[in-house]
């Protein structure tokens, strides 16, 4: 595939401004006035629940007389358990690297350096590959190479430990997930889901770094972790990645060779790419993650990335930016292993997919993975978990639930059903009933025609 799409897989390029993928919601001033109103519309929904039960099923009744201190103490309650569950931050957590910093600007600018220098994902580890090599062989019942022999891949994917701003982006990562499951059971992929920040100074899109690096340490046994965002789904179902093209490589990633040599801040993108379990790959997270942690040194470092690459917005230091920013400034010593694979959709930029699936189901079929039928679809920018995304949320949750069901129909089908349209939620039966239905499993292949009604 040429790059005739590239078009439309640039985030934010339909919009007048800049790409701001990551740049909305910046404001803390915003963040935190987002977070208070969502708050009082969550206790506001306790109360209306509490207030629902005890009108029908007499709840507030059960333990003696209810009053109006009773229902008071258990808003109250709802409102200090959210406040916890929101809040990242815990009181006996170590202080922050950059808790040091003074009021002199060169000392504060010093003191980033010095945190950003100082900092490490963990223990320094330099002979992962002879470690390795050795459970292994003495681990013969966890074998690195599956049924057929093929590599063992993990799919690592998770979201924020809170709840999302708005309800809906939950039911947005469950379907997310549940996608997730279903292609990897269909392909013997095991699914690693992580609620958790593993380091604190790492949060957010930075999370998948110190995960992927603790997966690698726990799980020698798997070859490659494939690291897929929260808001990517799968759309083939049926496409496979063709893992011995990667034989003499450690990361794959979506991309554009020309791209990263304009030095674009969109030349790959993090949302979905697989990483070998070496220590070329632990060499890697190491000079990758110094950039990642919150506070000045993530703020300072976003400065450099956008003065260092083309149509980067400024804003704090991003996953992204950096491994981008990695692979130019250090091209010498990563860029071999390094294959940017982009003749098919190991990541698919949803805008200008999304329109086209009835188009696909018309003329292709599953299996092609590239812009016929697209493996991944990629809901870059627009945060269905957080508020500001860079599209309007209705037309991310519209478009999610069409690249939800499009994927879906193709899972459904081999029980003999398929969703009513690309929009509804709803099924219909597509096949009959039959009392010998192993005579026809062998004809239901993952790559047939999938229709809807
Ligand atoms: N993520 C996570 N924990 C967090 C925040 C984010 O695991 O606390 C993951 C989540 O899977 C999310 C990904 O990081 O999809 C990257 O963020 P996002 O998709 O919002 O960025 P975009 O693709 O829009 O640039
Ligand atoms: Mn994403």
């Amino acid at each position: 595939m040429g790059q005739e799409g590239i078009e439309f897989k640039t985030p934010g390029r339909e919009r007048s401004g800049l790409p701001t993928a990551r740049a909305s919601g910046r404001s803390r001033r915003r963040q935190i006035k987002k977070t208070f109103n969502n708050l009082k519309i969550t206790v506001l929904c306790g109360l209306v629940t509490i207030l629902v039960l005890r009108g029908t099923i007499g709840v507030g009744n059960l333990g003696g007389p209810a009053d109006a201190d009773s229902d008071q103490k258990v808003v109250e309650d709802i409102d200090r358990i959210l406040r916890e569950i929101r809040s990242d931050s815990d009181p006996d957590d170590e202080p922050p690297l950059d808790s040091t910093a003074s009021n002199s600007t060169t000392s504060a600018a010093a003191n980033v350096t010095t945190a950003a220098k100082n900092y490490t994902l963990g223990p320094k580890i330099s002979d992962w590959d002879e470690q390795r090599r050795r459970w292994l062989a003495d681990h013969p019942e966890f074998p690195s190479r599956i049924a057929g022999g093929k590599p063992r891949i993990l799919l690592v994917t998770g979201s924020p430990p809170s709840p999302c701003d708005n309800p809906i982006g939950d039911h947005y990562l469950l379907k997310g997930t549940k996608n997730k499951i279903d292609y990897c059971r269909l392909h013997g992929i095991e699914i690693v889901y992580n609620l958790v920040h593993l380091d604190l100074e790492l949060a957010g899109y930075w999370a998948k770094l110190p995960l992927i690096r603790g997966l690698f340490l726990s799980h020698p046994e798997v070859e490659w972790i494939w690291w897929m965002d929260s808001d990517a789904l799968f759309t083939d179902m049926a496409f496979e990645i063709p893992l011995s093209r990667y034989d003499a490589h450690n990361l794959v990633i979506h991309g554009y060779p020309d791209l990263l040599e304009q030095q674009s801040w969109i030349a790959l993108n993090t949302g979905s790419f697989l990483l070998r379990n070496c220590q070329w790959s632990l060499d890697l997270l190491d000079t990758w993650a110094p950039m990642g942690p919150k506070g000045p040194v993530r703020e300072e470092a976003g400065r450099i990335l956008t003065a260092n690459l083309k149509g980067r917005p400024a804003f704090e230091a991003d996953d992204q930016s950096a491994l981008i920013y990695l692979l130019i400034s250090q091209q010498d010593r990563w860029s071999d292993k390094v294959y940017i694979e982009n003749s098919y959709f190991l990541h698919g930029f949803w805008v200008g997919l999304v329109d086209k699936y009835e188009e696909m189901m018309d003329k292709h079929h599953p299996g092609l993975g590239d812009e016929r039928w697209p493996f991944v679809t990629h809901f870059v920018g627009c945060k269905p978990c957080g508020s500001y995304g860079d599209y309007p949320v209705e037309r991310c949750l519209g478009s999610m639930e069409r690249a939800f069901n499009f994927a879906d129909n193709q899972v459904l089908r081999l029980y003999g059903f398929g969703h009513r349209g690309l929009s509804s939620p709803r099924i219909r039966r597509t096949r009959n009933q039959t009392a010998r239905p192993l005579e026809f499993k062998d004809q239901l292949n993952l790559q047939a025609k999938v229709s809807i009604g």
